[in-house]
């Protein structure tokens, strides 16, 4: 008698004990059925196991017999389903169709929001393969300590619109969830360079402003800045002007706000697991190099852009040394600092809040608005708003687990 291939999907789900899944598949190996696809989660202490299996007509019954016993003695549940020749071929094309991985952020993930967030994802076609927690486990007493959330999934399918989906995804922003959508490939589990803006993105504060506060022309500054920020006018233009209202302001007052700059939730977190895992990071500034240095110093940036105020007799003039660092520079660094370094453009980071980051957050291989003025927002890729900035180790797919692994 001819004995027929059958390839049979096996589910096994209960509580989970040691040397399950050696002792179920030790049944596999006695009847030399292949393992032609595998998989196992683990939700508190219950597991669901999934197998797909191929063996031939003569065995599939003792086998799925030994398999039912063996079930049995452990206590779980064993399912069978038979799959055709036709479903599994139909199952092996789609393999490779684009992979994305949505990351959901907050500082609590709801149900509510994973159930908006999901039916956003099914409105596109694109279907879930795996969800992961990112964030560790929750405690049922809330954290007082800033607690953040991360949930990833990881999606298969090809996209209706983009922008309908990054629409839903900024309407989830206004309810306190950050949900960022991700090309699956090579370079997403590979980057290898990180950019960030400084005011307002590393620190919480624009120097300039404050610079402007000690030299008493706080509010004329002030509004020129806002209005760059918001792309309403030439950055070059507003950022001549308001060096020029510095002008006579004492160098002691800069070091002072050097050293009481208000760091952004995260930094220091997020900058010494970045520097362990080996990301070069850099700070590409509209702001000063003074209050960039600084922070290279404090936290091991790698390198600094930014502009350089020109001092005599310990008073600044009110000009600038060399080039202005606007928008289309920084664009231009995050280009040179790829080449330097010798790594895909794909595999850098670009992070920023003003209209001036828009260029190198379009260019980076991932751009994330950080609490961003809206019109940033709704033009980049991705955006934080909800938690601070080591935020963005979730979006590297980093998990809290691994990163505990490092003891900092
Ligand atoms: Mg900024």
């Amino acid at each position: 008698m001819e004995n027929n291939v059958e390839i049979i999907q096996i589910n096994i789900s209960g509580e989970d004990k040691p040397g399950m899944t050696s002792s179920l598949t030790a049944i596999l190996a006695r009847y030399d059925a292949f393992i032609l696809d595998i998989g196992q989660a683990n939700i508190h202490s219950s597991l669901t196991l999934g197998m797909l299996i191929k063996t031939t007509s003569d065995k599939s019954g003792f086998i799925m017999k030994d398999l039912l016993f063996k079930a049995s003695e452990l206590g779980v549940m064993i399912r069978f389903t038979p799959i055709s020749v036709e479903q599994y071929n139909e199952w092996v094309k789609r393999q490779g169709k684009n992979r994305y991985i949505v990351t959901l952020l907050g500082r609590k993930v709801t149900a509510q929001h994973i159930a908006m967030a999901t039916q956003a994802v099914y409105e596109q076609g694109l279907n879930i393969d795996s969800i992961v927690r990112l964030t560790g486990r929750v405690p049922l007493l809330e954290d007082e300590r800033a607690p953040k959330s991360c949930i990833e999934l990881s999606v298969r399918g090809t996209l209706y619109d983009r922008n309908i989906l990054q629409q839903k995804f900024m309407e989830l922003s206004t309810l306190g969830l950050d949900v960022s959508l991700q090309k699956d490939d090579i370079y997403r589990r590979s980057r290898r360079l990180i950019c960030f803006d400084m005011d307002s993105t590393l620190i919480e504060t624009e120097v300039i402003d404050e610079l402007a506060e000690r030299a008493g022309v706080g509010d004329q500054v002030k509004a020129i800045t806002e209005r760059a920020m918001r792309g309403e006018i030439d950055f070059c233009e507003s950022f001549t002007e308001r060096v020029a209202l510095l002008k006579g302001l004492d160098v002691s007052v800069m070091e002072d706000i050097a050293h009481n700059l208000p760091i952004t939730e995260g930094v220091e977190r997020m900058m010494t697991i970045l520097k362990r895992v080996g990301y070069k990071t850099a700070i590409l500034s509209g702001g000063f190099t003074y209050f960039g240095n600084h922070l290279k110093q404090k936290y091991g940036f790698d390198y600094v852009y930014a502009n350089e105020l020109e001092i005599e007799d310990g008073k600044l003039t009110g000009r600038y040394v060399g080039e202005i660092v606007d928008g289309r520079r920084k664009a231009e660094l995050l280009r040179l600092l790829c080449q330097f370094e010798n790594i895909n453009i794909a595999q850098s980071v670009a992070v920023g809040d003003g209209a001036n980051d828009l260029p190198m957050l379009n260019l980076a291989g991932l751009g994330i608005a950080f609490h961003a003025k809206p019109k940033v927002k709704a033009t980049a890729g991705q955006s934080i708003s909800t938690i601070g900035l080591d935020g963005i180790l979730y979006f590297l797919g980093l998990k809290d687990s691994s990163i505990e692994e490092l003891h900092l």
